[in-house]
């Protein structure tokens, strides 16, 4: 059966944990008969420090060399994995998105995959060769290599899946499971057995980088299963699924998430014309700025608006705000914020989440300068000295503790 297995940058961060990775892929060849098909992210902090010799050099450069060189991490560790596993008589082949044919869109730093062809990974597999794909990249309609944003080797590897035709996709990760909260921040978050596809997916773009957002998105279009579970131990770890059985039994809310990395930008007083939101919005979308909560609100002083942006989108966020006002709309910025949320498939049809959510906040002086909700979640910008305090309190008020 072939298994696509995906291994994260703590996972391949040593050579000694590639010699391990290696002998845990071996054995799963020889035990369960599996044929594996690998996706391997660059080892740990590789991908921040070429980032940050690109921020050195050049801070503003985001032509196809700044993507090159985020891609060129992933190319150290399959190269390493696969020569692992020709050590234990096991043949491998390395292989980078353009040899594959992932194809993606143009969009710098955050492009998406279009199509992938699978014939040469299948031919590979039938040889019992190993493929050891990078994830991460890709390869646009001008022969420009592309990434695909943070994290986005967990979306190779269930794009990979869902090309195939697998209804699982394995995630080997640091951690064993998906947690309540991230356990990094919130010491008494419990792993998660199973979890839906649209709680994670909310999770995911609400800033937990346990999985990438898009990795989710694809899995629940393509039915694709994620086992989400660590490298180091053999327990399972979390499904990652299609909604199902009695959600009455649900908890209100399944985990609470945050984002570290939030900037708000205020506008005021915005421009009068019924066009104004309409153009910046779309002028942010076309440079793949995710703009996520947005408040607007009428004073007799004019129209105010506010909303927040990952702190890695701040300076395209402002560049392009910059084109579509005049001088006398002031912007103002705030730094230091973070997102804290709760989600859960279990607040549907449920009262008084909210006002739970704000007084635990309340309770502890915790200030919210933004929020917004939907049917499954509830999310507050506030000061990121603040976020460890709002975390704990809130999983301790939903009950999630360990
Ligand atoms: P990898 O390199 O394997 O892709 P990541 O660092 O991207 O791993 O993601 C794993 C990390 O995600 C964990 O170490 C943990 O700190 C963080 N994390 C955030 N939220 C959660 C959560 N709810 N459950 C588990 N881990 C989480
Ligand atoms: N190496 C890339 C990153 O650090 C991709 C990934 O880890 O999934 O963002
Ligand atoms: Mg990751």
């Amino acid at each position: 059966m072939i298994v696509v297995k995906k291994f994260g940058g703590t996972s391949l961060g040593t050579l000694d944990r590639i010699e391990a990775v290696a002998d845990r892929i071996i054995e799963d060849i020889e035990q369960k008969g599996e044929s594996p098909i690998l996706v391997a992210s660059a080892m740990s902090g590789e991908t921040n420090r070429l980032i940050s010799m690109a921020h050195q050099l050049a801070p503003h450069d985001r032509s196809p060399a700044y993507d090159m060189l985020l891609a060129s991490g992933e190319q150290v560790s399959i190269s390493l994995l696969a020569m692992a596993l020709h050590k234990r008589g096991q043949k491998a082949r390395p292989l980078l998105a353009f040899q594959l044919g992932i194809r993606t869109d143009a969009l710098p730093s955050k492009a998406s995959i279009e199509s992938i062809q699978t014939d040469s990974l299948q031919e590979l597999v039938q040889q019992n060769i190993v493929p050891v794909v990078a994830g991460f990249q890709g390869m646009d309609a001008f022969s420009n290599i592309t990434t695909l944003g943070r994290g986005g080797s967990d979306t190779t590897a269930v794009a990979l899946a869902a090309a195939l035709g697998s209804d699982i996709c394995e995630i080997y990760t640091d951690v064993p499971a998906v947690y309540t909260a991230d356990p990094r921040l919130v010491p008494t978050a419990k792993p998660i057995e199973s979890i839906t596809f649209d709680e994670m997916m909310e999770m995911a773009s609400l800033g937990s980088k346990v999985l990438h957002a898009r990795s989710v998105e694809l899995a629940s279009k393509f039915n694709v299963k994620i086992h989400l579970r660590s490298t180091f131990e053999k327990r399972e770890g979390t499904w990652i699924v299609s909604p199902g059985g009695n959600m009455m039994e649900k908890p209100v809310v399944t985990a609470v998430t945050h984002d570290p990395n939030t900037t708000v930008i205020k506008l005021f007083p915005t421009p009068d014309k019924p066009q104004f939101l309409a153009n910046l919005f779309s002028a942010l979308a076309k440079k793949g700025v995710i703009v996520d909560i947005i408040t607007q609100s009428q004073s007799p002083e004019g129209q105010r608006l506010a909303f927040s942006v990952q702190s890695d989108d701040r300076q395209a966020a402002l560049d392009t705000i910059q084109g579509e006002i005049t001088e006398a709309t002031k912007i103002s910025l705030m730094d230091d914020m973070a997102k804290v949320s709760v989600v859960g498939v279990g607040m549907q049809n449920q009262f008084g989440v909210a006002a739970r959510f704000f007084r635990a906040l309340a309770s502890q002086d915790i200030p919210i300068h933004l929020v917004t909700t939907s049917d499954i979640k509830i999310s507050a910008v506030i000061e990121k000295p603040q976020l460890e305090k709002a975390a704990n309190h809130l999983h301790q008020e939903f009950g999630l503790e360990g």
